[in-house]
């Protein structure tokens, strides 16, 4: 929104602000956040916040660990959750170091340099996002579970459908903080739902998943659920994704369709998709930095797990919605809600733009469903799969010079190193599938 100092000084008075939170986002996707009173605003916008970089795991080195949030004022926003007395606002920062500067490693300073570097050329990045989530039960202690009673499927309603007055209240908070919600439906899963929110640039809509996420975990919450992002908490059932819907726009105008074409796309659009799909490898690592993340890519819930595009089917990776005009668009289907989502669209928007910077032409497109084919026609076609592990992802990124590049040399060597150890970590863990396969037979 396109608020002056002067507007937000008078919303704190009108509307009786107490606190003001001051967020922003670690490396790993986490939102922080400290807080204010309105009295001390004035000074954050002019000086900035300090706070110790070095307690945030991740940031800065101990020898420079004063850094200072930076408020971005479009960002105001009132948490409707919050008391109406003294109410609860926030401003989303950025964080800069002490002599001034962005903080290099700072993931909403990482997407801004993409923006900046695309619109140098003309282009605007926007993004729509498709966030799936669970709801499940509490235990007598309050901890989340991955229980439910539930039994609904795709589109069903109460009173198959337990979750509906809580979507219905996460939609109507989301509406409350200025977010326009296309669609909310159950989805796939029992306790799996669904919540769309309309495309916007790409920083606004990196900065509207971060406040997605934490209006679904609060809301949820006062129903007494537990909201989880995790990409598969459960074997058997589809897991969550975040599909991300692109298109580039020059002087406000969708130049990703062209008429002319039978597909309806532009060259551009063409390019964008061979570039995405070159760095492809690379970016599952941003898209999908978990472990439990590569349990989605397996066949039969509706997860990618070959890197193709299609007109037509909805299993490969990038799909093109039947849309046309304005709204014509690609759509990834990798990438899953832990993801930072400032980290994800910065490599996504460098990669698409590669692609159009040396004119990569994408393969023919596969419009027969890929899980269907014989191992030989896969081959024929030249069709990889997606990194299978968190470890495969990782080594695709340290090999991928330019997405390291994005990433910036501290941040992509803090990554790799962390998500090699974390996979360690997991390899060395008996699971219950092993216990329960040779504990008895062998
Ligand atoms: N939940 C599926 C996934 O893991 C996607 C379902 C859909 O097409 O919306 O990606
Ligand atoms: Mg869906
Ligand atoms: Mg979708």
């Amino acid at each position: 929104r396109n608020y002056t100092r002067e507007d937000i000084f008078e919303m704190i008075e009108e509307e009786d602000i107490g606190f003001i939170r001051l967020q922003f986002t670690d490396i790993w996707g986490m939102m922080k956040n400290v807080a204010i009173t309105p009295g001390q605003l004035q000074k954050a916008l002019e000086k900035g916040c300090m706070f110790d970089g070095a307690a945030i795991e991740g940031f800065a080195k101990i020898e420079e660990s004063d850094m200072y949030l930076f408020p971005d004022i479009r960002t105001f926003e009132i948490f409707p959750w919050r008391p109406q007395q003294g109410k609860v606002a926030r401003l989303i920062c950025d964080v800069h170091r002490p002599d001034g500067h962005h903080y290099e490693s700072d993931p909403r300073n990482i997407l801004k340099c993409a923006i900046q570097k695309a619109a140098e050329e003309g282009y605007t990045l926007n993004v729509g996002p498709e966030c799936e989530f669970f709801l499940f039960h509490t235990d007598e202690d309050g901890m989340p579970t991955t229980l439910t009673h539930e039994k609904a499927g795709y589109f069903d309603m109460g009173p198959l459908d337990l979750g509906e007055n809580a979507r219905r209240d996460i939609v109507l908070t989301l509406e409350d903080m200025g977010f326009e919600v296309e669609a909310s439906h159950h989805e796939g899963a029992p306790a799996q739902h669904e919540v769309d929110f309309k495309y916007d640039d790409a920083l606004t809509t990196a900065d509207n998943i971060m406040t997605f996420k934490l209006v679904v975990k609060m809301i949820a919450k006062r129903h007494g659920l537990h909201a989880t992002f995790m990409p598969k908490p459960k074997a058997g059932v589809n897991g969550s994704g975040m599909h991300i819907n692109m298109s580039l726009s020059k002087n406000g105008k969708n130049i990703f369709q062209d008429p002319e074409d039978k597909n309806g796309l532009s060259r551009e659009a063409y390019y964008f998709i061979g570039g995405l799909l070159k760095h492809m490898k690379a970016i599952t690592c941003l898209t999908n930095p978990t472990v439990n993340s590569y349990k989605r890519f397996v066949p039969g819930y509706e997860a990618p797990v070959y890197i193709a595009w299609s007109m037509q089917n909805r299993s490969p990776l990038i799909r093109i919605p039947a849309v046309d005009g304005e709204e014509t668009r690609i759509e990834l289907r990798s990438p899953d809600a832990t993801a930072n989502p400032y980290l994800a669209l910065a490599v996504l928007l460098e990669a698409g733009m590669d692609g159009i910077r040396n004119q990569i032409m994408p393969p023919e497109s596969v419009d027969l469903n890929i899980f269907e084919m014989s191992e030989e026609e896969r081959q024929a076609l030249g069709l990889e799969k997606l990194p299978m592990t968190l470890a495969e992802a990782v080594d695709e990124l340290e090999k991928d010079e330019l997405i390291c590049k994005v990433l910036g040399e501290d941040l992509s060597t803090k990554l790799i190193e962390s998500y090699r150890e974390k996979y360690r970590e997991y390899q060395q863990q008996i699971t219950q599938w092993e216990i329960d396969q040779y504990l008895h037979k062998m």
